[in-house]
């Protein structure tokens, strides 16, 4: 390769090659380029979007981990509740806020990247969220596209946005939005950061998660890093980009500390049932937690506010 391709997140002209994997699903090598400026990493050549085959969704793709079939028919009884109880934890945390946005009325929380709806069919059956003004009902949307999508919006009657009826939506649509394990997918993140962005209400809060590639885990394994997936995972953050991007969107980066959501990471990672059985005696210890959250620096990795004032944005 003569030339280093610019960066997909911030634009700059300047990366560099960090190296290339060979993978068993495609022909050519996948190569991982660094961006100078902002410490994006990216895979080229991006794998075409039909790689979100059934196949894929059902674990037999390039990801073994997942399972969405399983979290479409029964998302209770998958590991993942963890991860949707924490996620509404930390939404009413944010609702109780005196900076959230104000309101009685319903909370509108968009599932961005929503997969098989395991978090959009929890969610519709919790049918409240507590807040500062007290219990207030949802109002679920779920953005995807795919097979599921379709099955949700058919057989579930959820309502589901193709990407182009994301974008025609007014500002300020919505009190929450959720992207769960979807930015990594994404070849672009700065354009679909600024639309999420403008989509939250002013004091409205992006619950986002994603692999975290400063932490101490991925500096070790480097490209051998379990979250390196080349075929799918073709935009990796550290949280220096992730909150360059957030500023870039008018969006304050915020902490959170992660509970159900390491405790579904964890479990998910296992690989076999006894692996997963000591595990899960291994997550009854809080240093076991605390350790493997530093070690994968999952909490590390901010979510983001919309200030109640959204400051302008200059552009040279
Ligand atoms: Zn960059």
């Amino acid at each position: 390769m003569s030339a280093t391709p610019a960066c997909r997140a911030c634009g700059q002209p300047r990366s560099r090659l960090e190296g290339s994997r060979r993978r068993p699903s495609a022909p050519e090598p996948f190569h991982y380029f660094r961006c100078a400026a902002c410490g994006f990493l990216f895979v080229e050549p991006v794998t075409p979007d039909s790689v979100y085959d059934d196949a894929y969704y059902d674990g037999r793709g390039v990801d073994p981990t997942v399972n969405y079939r399983a979290e479409y028919e029964h998302y209770a009884r998958t590991d993942r509740i963890h991860e949707f109880n924490d996620l509404l934890r930390l939404a009413t945390c944010h609702l109780s806020r005196s900076d959230a946005p104000p309101g009685t009325g319903p909370v509108r929380w968009l599932d961005f990247g929503c997969g098989a709806g395991g978090l959009l069919k929890f969610l519709r059956d919790q049918r409240t969220v507590d807040s500062a003004t007290g219990p207030r009902p949802l109002e679920l949307v779920g953005s995807d596209v795919g097979s599921y999508s379709d099955r949700l919006r058919r057989e579930d009657g959820f309502q589901i946005l193709a990407p182009g009826e994301l974008a025609a939506l007014p500002d300020g649509t919505f009190d929450l939005i959720s992207a769960i394990e979807v930015l990594e997918h994404i070849a672009h993140p700065a354009p679909v950061l600024r639309l999420l962005a403008r989509l939250l209400k002013p004091g409205g809060f992006l619950l986002l998660t994603t692999g975290n590639l400063a932490s101490p885990m991925a500096r070790w394994k480097g490209l051998d890093f379990s979250y390196c997936m080349p075929e799918i995972h073709v935009s990796l953050f550290s949280p220096a980009t992730l909150n360059r991007l957030y500023a870039d969107a008018g969006l304050v980066p915020e902490r959170v500390r992660y509970r159900g959501v390491l405790r579904f990471k964890i479990l998910k990672s296992a690989g076999s049932d006894r692996r997963r059985r000591l595990l899960r005696g291994a997550l009854r210890f809080p240093g076991f937690r605390r350790l493997v959250d530093l070690l994968y620096g999952t909490s590390a990795m901010p979510c983001a506010r919309k200030p109640l004032a959204t400051p302008t944005i200059v552009r040279a």
